[in-house]
């Protein structure tokens, strides 16, 4: 049998990071990754997702730019290139983990993991044998989660398709019904819109992308809208008959009432559910909570103390970059260094046009815990940079303590949106004030000057927009 300091199972953003600073900390470490290594993020999600989504937004520019004076004609898309592009770009990178694995000194082994003791795994290897393995340091779960399935809408890799289809489409589809109006629903609905389909998008909920600020959310359907889409809130899809045609009648449920919407393709995007069956974790006792996460303490470890769980598996937000730094985190740990998860805010960016990012409290989550805020807004409209770019819808808000005018949470939709949302995580791990932005030199003209004025607007000293 061979033996590693650390195994690390899952060689997505969680898994990966993991076992590359493992094994940049001197510690003998396997992964294993039975699929391509990168995960969701490189294969399907992430990275192939904003591939699309930056062509979509050049595609929709090229033909927008009648009021700069820029007038263009002939602009063609090209699906089938566009795929092949996009999949250059993920063989590249998922190239990339493996090398960055063997540079650092990590193995990667292609197989399926079964925990079968605190310390033991066994791999199931392509081939059909078994390889046996142990750590005696610590073994990491780090096999993230998996698309949810609606059983009446059951996927067929042809008209009814989740994300992971839908990042690979050769062909637009002329009507998409997305149900799931939530981040991967918007993100790609708004892709294939750009691209001319008719979007309708069916949620279940009163609202949205649920938890994000409504102001940011509301200006994400106006542009849905806008672009001629139709958006159902509080609505059920109850089931779909294929036509003769191909199409799809689905049949929705809106306010009590039944209408079918014929469309060409369905996208079922209503949520992930953490991959933690069939690793074992019953046998060796790790405990899984009813959703299926398994629970972690601030270092990483689960209730068996020489197993750790990171990303998805772990517990919510589904995030890649919390995935990452949980990672690096449990690999400091098993090192024998001094490491937790100690964050003030994991930030959001949601790839919608325009993009929404978040960091930190909303509005109603500071008032839920009881607290006097005072709010600063700046819009995009009002800013220099924005016009030039000719972008501004949109804004930036600041929520801060009324009193003490530390920062709690900052809220922005708009252009670049999801890059600008890094100064305001930064300002939360620092603790910082209102002041503390509004006093920082911004260069101008740039987009960040918004966060800004949004905080000095919250004290009542916007230069560019009236003050209350
Ligand atoms: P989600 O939880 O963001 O949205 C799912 C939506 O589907 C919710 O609004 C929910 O109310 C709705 N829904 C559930 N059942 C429904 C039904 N039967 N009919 C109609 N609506 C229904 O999930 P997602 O969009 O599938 O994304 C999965 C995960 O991946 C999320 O946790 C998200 O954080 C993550 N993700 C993040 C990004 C990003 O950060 N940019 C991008 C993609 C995915």
């Amino acid at each position: 049998m061979k033996t590693y300091d650390a195994i690390v199972i899952g060689a997505g953003p969680g898994g990966y990071p993991c076992a590359i600073r493992l094994a940049q900390l001197k510690q003998k470490t396997l992964c294993i990754e039975k699929e391509q290594p990168g995960g969701v993020c490189l294969n399907w999600g992430c990275i192939p997702s904003k591939a699309l989504i930056s062509a979509a937004h050049l595609y929709e520019k090229s033909q927008a730019g009648g009021s700069m004076g820029i007038k263009v004609s002939g602009v063609e898309l090209d699906p089938e290139q566009l795929q092949n592009w996009k999949e250059g770009i993920v063989k590249k990178l998922t190239g990339g983990v493996r090398s960055l694995l063997k540079g650092n000194g990590a193995e990667l082994m292609t197989g399926t993991a079964t925990i079968v003791g605190p310390n033991r795994v066994d791999v199931a290897l392509p081939d059909g044998s078994v390889e046996q393995v142990e750590a005696t340091k610590g073994i990491v779960i780090a096999t993230g989660s998996t698309t949810i399935e609606i059983p009446t809408f059951k996927f067929d890799g042809d008209a009814i398709i989740g994300a992971k289809e839908a990042v690979s489409l050769r062909r637009i589809p002329k009507r998409l019904l997305v149900i799931g109006g939530g981040v991967i629903g918007l993100e790609l609905g708004m892709v294939y819109q750009a691209f001319g389909s008719q979007l309708t998008v069916v949620e279940a909920l009163p609202e949205l992308l649920t938890g994000v600020d409504p102001d940011c959310t509301k200006v994400v359907e106006k542009r849905i809208l806008k672009r001629g889409g139709t958006i159902y809130k509080g609505a059920k899809a109850l089931g779909y008959e294929k036509q003769k045609d191909g199409s799809v009648g689905v049949k929705i449920q809106v306010d009590g009432k039944e209408q079918t919407i014929v469309v060409d393709t369905v996208l079922v995007a209503v949520g992930m559910r953490p991959s933690s069956k069939g690793l074992g974790l019953e046998k060796v006792g790790v405990t899984v909570d009813q959703r299926g996460f398994i629970p972690t303490d601030r270092t990483g470890r689960t209730n068996i103390p020489s197993i750790y769980a990171v990303g998805d598996v772990s517990g919510p937000p589904l995030l890649a970059h919390k995935a990452t730094k949980e990672g690096e985190i449990v690999a400091e740990v098993i090192a024998g260094h001094k490491a937790e998860k100690d964050w003030v805010a994991i930030p959001g960016a949601i790839f919608t046009d325009p993009e929404i990012a978040t960091a930190g409290l909303t509005e109603a989550e500071a008032k839920a815990k009881g607290l006097e805020i005072s709010v600063g807004k700046f819009p995009f409209a009002a800013l220099g940079k924005a016009m030039a770019m000719n972008e501004t819808e949109g804004f930036v808000k600041i929520v801060a303590d009324k009193k003490t005018k530390q920062v709690l949470g900052v809220h922005i939709v708009g252009p670049e949106a999801s890059t600008m949302i890094s100064e305001a995580a930064l300002s939360l791990e620092m603790a910082a004030f209102l002041e503390d932005i509004s006093l920082t030199i911004h260069p101008h003209p740039t987009l960040g000057e918004s966060l800004m004025e949004a905080a000095a607007h919250a004290m009542g000293a916007a230069i560019h927009i009236a003050n209350r």
